[in-house]
């Protein structure tokens, strides 16, 4: 299953909550590559989650931008956020949306320097906070790694999703809670690089989500220089099952 992102056909299974890979590479946007940002989607309601470099131009080949319900930004890292300058200039002058609903950190909105834009209606969120667009609750909860850093929990008809946005391995996933059908997990590097950056390798990500009994785990936020499928299966040892990785245009219905 899956959108095409590549050719721009749309989604065929509109019912079906799911997750859309928009971009998902860590740090930096390799070749073609994009930053993190996805799309959740309940049957009603849709949300933009993190918003970095290259995620607002696949974005135009899944959805129309004025139908989004809201957006949420982990952290204050410009690869989670440079693409709401995209997002808020096409409301400005094509869709002429004003007041989209985006809810991040506190700082966050100071540091893109919209913060005044019409376009954007901007909330503080932290950490334990709870907030509910259309029919998809949100929790928040912190991470380890820069300033606030928000992993978020979706809950949905009969559906739970987890994010763990970034964090380094000091943050323990099962926070998000220990019943979530899938769980995106950043895994930026291998074990070799362990201890490098305020994040996790595929074997720290895959022992995350298996403390957590996630059912089913997706990574994401790779460093585009580091060998994807060393990633994996590390990730999938840790885990002790499947792993897949994120990948733009891929939807992952929960
Ligand atoms: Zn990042
Ligand atoms: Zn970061």
């Amino acid at each position: 299953v899956g959108v095409d992102v590549q050719s721009g056909s749309h989604r065929t299974e509109s019912s079906a909550p799911s997750l859309v890979v928009l971009g998902c590479d860590g740090s930096w946007p390799g070749p073609l590559g994009a930053c993190s940002g996805y799309l959740v989607r309940s049957p009603s309601t849709t949300l933009l989650v993190d918003a970095g470099p290259g995620t607002f131009a696949n974005l135009q080949l899944v959805i129309d931008p004025a139908t989004l319900d809201a957006v949420l930004i982990s952290h204050h890292h410009p690869d989670h956020w440079i693409d709401l300058h995209g997002l808020a200039t096409h409301a400005q002058f094509v869709s002429g949306r004003v007041g989209i609903p985006i809810m991040t950190p506190s700082g966050v909105a100071e540091r893109t320097q919209l913060e005044h834009s019409p376009s954007l209606a901007w909330t503080s969120v932290d950490d334990g906070e709870t907030v509910q667009v259309g029919d998809i609750s949100c929790t928040f909860r912190r991470t380890h790694h820069s300033g606030i850093t928000l992993a978020m929990r979706f809950d949905f008809a009969g559906h739970s999703l987890g994010y763990s946005a970034d964090s380094g391995p000091e943050w323990d996933l099962a926070d998000l809670g220990a019943d979530l059908d899938l769980v995106l997990c950043e895994a930026t590097y291998t074990r070799s690089d362990e201890g490098k950056a305020g994040h996790m390798s595929g074997r720290q990500a895959g022992e995350q989500a298996r403390r957590a009994h996630a059912r089913r785990l997706v990574i994401t936020h790779r460093w585009p220089t580091v060998d994807a499928a060393s990633v994996r299966d590390e990730a999938e040892s840790a885990f002790g099952g499947p792993v897949e990785q994120a990948v733009i245009g891929k939807e992952f219905i929960l």
